[in-house]
């Protein structure tokens, strides 16, 4: 060997030195995070509601935080949610759907991408329900329909308003049609809701798409969103090659599908409990046969999630 191919082969070990970067697990276990400014303390941001002090960005947050955030720690309590039959389309392609979900539980301490939990706000009782992005992309297969449809017939049980705080990309191609039915599945559940006079307080966070935009995240009575969430059913890049235009930049963010009509109040974290406080006070009143005050939980009846399989 000469020279020349000794330095060509150290010059490839440089390059492959300097593209090295950190795997999603030692990103995740790592005490820093990046933002506009570059790296930040994961600490630091947690103590800012996980918003970035110079650019304000609205980082994704998984339930308990979402909660913690919104109704105070210790104030809420989880509710157990019915969990179908696991794969049932027995999915493979690089690596099977149950090691996928083996994985995202493991990683999530949830059960499916849905946590659901009763808790209150100024003594109104609430039933809500939030996505964790961390887990499949938060994207809805059965398990996530049946908690969702849980939550709605708990809030009925119960003549609580529902608040739900959407993300995800969609349904889970892992489970096909039968994530595609969690789509009229929860639409017939939220229908419920309204026939039964209860409000439906949406709040989208980053980022909402697809299937969950075509269905329940967009049948909310009043639908709030986060500063520069993402909110769209189809990516941009597809719109813009169909529609041979280029898009302007905030594009289906939040602020873009507020002068749309599509969102009403855009809301920073750290007003979102106030304001879902202030919004389901005014809604209450026009529907005097809900009691707020009251803390008894009757027994569940499933009749909602027969009415709605
Ligand atoms: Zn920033």
């Amino acid at each position: 060997m000469n020279w020349i191919k000794k330095t060509l082969r150290f010059g490839e070990k440089i390059k492959i030195l300097l593209k090295k970067r950190p795997t999603k697990e030692e990103v995740e276990s790592s005490d820093w995070t990046s933002c506009c400014k570059g790296p930040v303390l994961k600490k630091d941001l947690e103590n800012n509601l996980f918003v970035c002090d110079s650019c304000g960005k609205h980082h994704r947050i998984n339930c308990k935080q979402r909660f913690d955030i919104v109704f105070g720690k210790n104030n809420y309590e989880i509710l157990k949610t019915p969990i179908p039959q696991d794969d049932p389309l027995d999915w493979e392609d690089s690596k099977t759907y149950k090691e996928r979900l083996k994985s995202a539980r493991k990683k999530t301490g949830q059960n499916c991408a849905v946590m659901i939990v009763k808790t209150k706000i100024n003594n109104i009782n609430i039933t809500a329900g939030a996505f964790d992005f961390a887990f499949i992309g938060a994207s809805v297969g059965a398990a996530e329909g049946e908690a969702i449809i849980y939550g709605i017939q708990h809030a009925i049980d119960n003549q609580n308003p529902f608040v739900l705080f959407t993300a995800g990309g969609g349904m889970r191609m892992f489970e096909s049609l039968i994530a595609l039915s969690q789509m009229t599945r929860t639409t017939l559940a939220i229908s419920e809701l309204k026939k039964n006079n209860l409000p439906y307080l949406v709040c989208l966070t980053d980022p909402t798409a697809g299937g969950i935009t075509a269905s329940f995240a967009m049948l909310g009575d009043i639908a709030l969103a986060e500063p520069g969430a993402l909110v769209a059913f189809a990516g941009k890049r597809v719109i813009q090659a169909t529609v041979k235009e280029e898009l302007p930049t905030d594009f289906q963010k939040s602020e873009y599908v507020e002068k749309c009509g599509f969102v009403d109040l855009i809301v920073e974290r750290k007003n979102l409990r106030e304001k879902i406080s202030s919004i389901l006070s005014i809604l209450l009143k026009k529907n005097s046969s809900i009691n707020s005050i009251s803390d008894e939980t009757p027994e569940d009846n499933r009749t909602l999630t027969k009415a709605a399989s």
